[in-house]
């Protein structure tokens, strides 16, 4: 069901926001595919009974009356645990919200509950979570993608209208290809990021998760612009215009055949449809996958060390002396990945004054000024989203390198700043393939609205 058949369905009273409610709530429980962390039926009845009156009385019914949503773990919602899919904060309690929990609340959205995912955003298969592995609600064998996993198998399951997720290199569109949903991740600037725990602060992105682009984009026109707490928010609206020049990659290297075979069959629709398509290079793939791996750890290493044993989360107080103290913390506190990258950041960082760090913000210039060519003569690019399809559980968990090569087609959108959003294209053996369209800098409307046109043309042909 999208947005606004709930919302009618509310207004023709052919339901309330109670009944929903109660509906999800007994799916979820059904499901059992461990997509959330808590779920917050208290507040969730609070806010579904508020807008039950609203409904009744017809007046005032606010933008997202009544509409259940989700959230990843590492957003703030006061008086709510945020354990960022860790052992380090699981008794932790937020005390203060974030902005887009406030924006959503404002606008009279209902919390389901909060959704699980890799430990600090750092995965690509909800394999790292503390609070056990997600299940893609295609086949409860394979992964739903990460790291915000919960979150799309929230959404690809009906237990949340949208989710709220936060994508550093590929977070919000791998997981939404793997769960056949929608993932959006804006410009960076677009939604502060106040009151979402860091991982790479320079990278880190909040955005959306839906059933379809109209949606996404309802929801994001409700948690865009300036907060305040936020100083990179820069909301900068692009001159409308229609997108028709599209880029595409004729040879891919170690993409699955049946992936391919499925993004170049949705080109060929969008040519029916009277796109341009025009033959492009992306020979920088490999470059982004080295800046990327070089900042993010960096700068987790830098983030991560506020948790130390005294300010948040897990303490031990047993006689050890300060050092002690924070050995015993963060090596119980933290799962094997981050551990892994905060050695490999600090390690970074020291060496040679910085100099890896220093190198990563060239190469990432380089990239974002590569993408500017590339945007003189097109107005989309369009790839698969990942290279694989669905994985199974255990597949890659042992293999990190293999698990890192899962950002190769996103994370170059983060290093050069610019939106990106993954749809469904299709299914192979019942099992969902996304293609991730990449916009212009700031073109994040027309990105939106294109989209949606396509979305709602090809439906027509099925
Ligand atoms: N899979 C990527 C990683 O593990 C992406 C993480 C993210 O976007 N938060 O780094």
């Amino acid at each position: 069901m999208d947005l606004e058949s709930l919302k009618r369905s509310y207004i023709e009273k052919e339901q309330t926001p109670t009944q929903m409610l109660d509906g999800i709530y007994k799916k979820i429980e059904d499901d059992e595919l461990n997509d959330f962390i808590l779920l917050s039926k208290n507040y969730a009845y609070e806010q579904a009974y508020l807008s039950e009156k609203r409904y009744e009385k017809k007046d005032g019914i606010l933008k997202l009356d009544g509409i259940p949503f989700s959230i990843k773990d590492n957003f703030a919602v006061k008086g709510l645990r945020m354990t960022c899919g860790s052992k380090m904060l699981s008794d932790f309690v937020s005390p203060y919200d974030s902005t887009v929990y406030k924006r959503l609340k404002e606008a009279g959205a209902v919390l389901i509950g909060k959704n699980n995912m890799d430990e600090f955003a750092m995965g690509s298969s909800n394999e790292t979570s503390f609070f056990g592995i997600v299940k893609n609600p295609f086949d409860k064998s394979y992964v739903p993608g990460g790291s915000s996993g919960g979150s799309a198998a929230a959404v690809g399951a009906d237990h949340s209208l949208f989710s709220i997720g936060s994508d550093t290199g590929g977070s919000i569109r791998q997981p939404a290809s793997f769960c056949g949903v929608v993932g959006f991740k804006p410009t960076y600037g677009k939604i502060s990021r106040y009151g979402l725990v860091a991982f790479s602060s320079s990278l880190d992105t909040v955005g959306i998760i839906t059933k379809s682009v109209k949606d996404c984009k309802e929801v994001f026109d409700v948690l865009r612009g300036d907060d305040g707490h936020d100083s990179t928010i820069e909301d900068l609206k692009p001159q409308r215009r229609e997108l028709k020049n599209i880029g595409f990659v004729e040879k891919l290297e170690h993409v699955d055949k049946n992936v391919f075979k499925i993004y170049i069959d949705y080109c060929s629709k969008l040519e029916k449809l009277g796109f341009k398509l025009k033959p492009i290079v992306l020979d920088f793939i490999e470059i982004s996958m080295a800046a990327y791996k070089i900042q993010t750890m960096c700068e987790a290493s830098s983030n991560l060390a506020r948790f130390d044993g005294i300010k948040y989360g897990l303490q031990h107080f047993s006689g050890d002396d300060l050092e002690g103290m924070y050995a015993r913390v963060r090596g119980e506190g933290f799962g094997k990945e981050v551990k892994r990258r905060i050695i490999s950041g600090t390690y970074f960082l020291m060496h040679n004054d910085g100099e890896y760090y220093n190198l990563s913000f060239k190469l990432r210039d380089y990239i974002a000024n590569r993408i500017d060519i590339l945007f003189k003569d097109i107005d989309l690019l369009i790839l698969p989203t990942s290279l694989s399809l669905p994985f199974k559980m255990g597949e890659k968990i042992e293999d990190p390198l293999m698990m890192h090569l899962s950002d190769s087609l996103t994370a170059f959108a983060n290093l050069a700043n610019v939106p990106a959003i993954s749809i469904n294209a299709d299914y192979f053996n019942s099992l969902p393939v996304g293609i991730q369209f990449v916009g212009k800098r700031n073109d994040d409307d027309n990105l939106l609205d294109s989209l949606s046109t396509i979305q709602m043309e090809l439906k027509k042909d099925e």
